[in-house]
């Protein structure tokens, strides 16, 4: 994975690779905000931080998936002692990184498919909540913003302009790349990006892909993608009655996803679970005996 530092202002900086970490610097010590896929990405950022000469004072984990907090657990072994902050929910994840891979298998023990490093980090302890509001760390003032949709606690970190937004987006050509993206609550997935679409004047620090001055295209694709997976679902229910393994192969292959491995689907599944949650929320669907999903007429 190519790596790029990229200073966004005096003290900031955003840590671009395959998935993106943030840092920022104050009086000779470091905020870092998510640690990245793995071993190498942990390393990645102790350099970094040898080479500003600060000291790693705290981590921010925005939420629960491996490629944001892989590289944690490396970082806990090879610093001194520094403070780990995460959502509570997304906690849980973290210091339990075997929970990814059930949830992916429908709660059951994982396929040898789901053990690979992008669905099963290292597990990294959590010492302190990471609440939504202001928090003051190293003399800054963070805002810790709610960005749940994409995974059920994530937080965004703002501090002055900078929106560090975790996954609340993601880039056009992922979306091409992954046309049913990974979402366990729909709701609150379209209400994250509308908020973060009519915030003026920000400048976004992505979990994935380049910082962006103005995010609106991309977020409006973002809002598009999901409209067109409920609405996809919500047709191939109308079509016929099914089980969520039925419509996760009919949406999928009507959208353009190839579904080519274990993890591929549990993503896929999960977000076709949660358009069928969206819409039975809108008395738009029934769930009966037998586990089928019904249009209502
Ligand atoms: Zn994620």
């Amino acid at each position: 994975m190519p790596f790029e530092v990229v200073k966004l202002t005096e003290n900031v900086y955003h840590l671009q690779s395959g998935a993106n970490v943030g840092l920022i610097v104050a009086d000779g010590r470091a905020l870092v905000i998510d640690a990245g896929l793995d071993e190498e990405m942990g390393r990645r950022i102790k350099r970094t931080l040898e080479s500003l000469g600060v000291s790693l004072a705290a981590l921010l984990l925005t939420h629960g998936h491996a490629d944001h907090f892989g590289g944690a657990a490396y970082l806990r072994r090879n610093l001194p002692p520094f403070a780990v902050y995460a959502p509570p929910l997304e906690a849980a994840f973290i210091s339990q990184p075997t929970l990814e891979g059930m949830m992916l298998s429908a709660g059951a023990a994982p396929i040898d498919q789901l053990k690979g490093k992008f669905t099963l980090a290292q597990p990294c302890a959590v010492d302190h909540p990471l609440e939504v509001g202001t928090l003051n760390l190293l003399g800054l003032e963070l805002e810790i913003v709610p960005l749940a949709g994409h995974s059920p606690s994530q937080v965004g970190v703002r501090y002055g302009d900078i929106l560090f937004s975790a996954d609340a987006f993601l880039p056009v050509a992922t979306l091409q790349k992954y046309p049913v993206p990974f979402t366990v609550h729909m709701a609150q997935a379209l209400e994250t990006l509308r908020r973060l679409s009519a915030l003026d004047g920000v400048l976004f620090a992505a979990g994935h892909g380049a910082q962006l001055s103005d995010a609106r295209e991309v977020i409006a694709a973002n809002i598009a993608v999901l409209e067109r997976l409920i609405a996809m679902t919500l047709e191939r229910v109308r079509a016929a009655p099914a089980n969520d393994g039925t419509l996760t192969q009919q949406v999928c292959a009507a959208l353009g996803d190839s579904l080519p491995n274990a993890v591929s689907y549990g993503l896929a599944r999960t977000a076709v679970q949660a358009a069928l949650v969206y819409l039975y929320e809108r008395a738009q669907v029934t769930f009966e005996a037998g586990g089928l999903w019904r249009a209502v007429l």
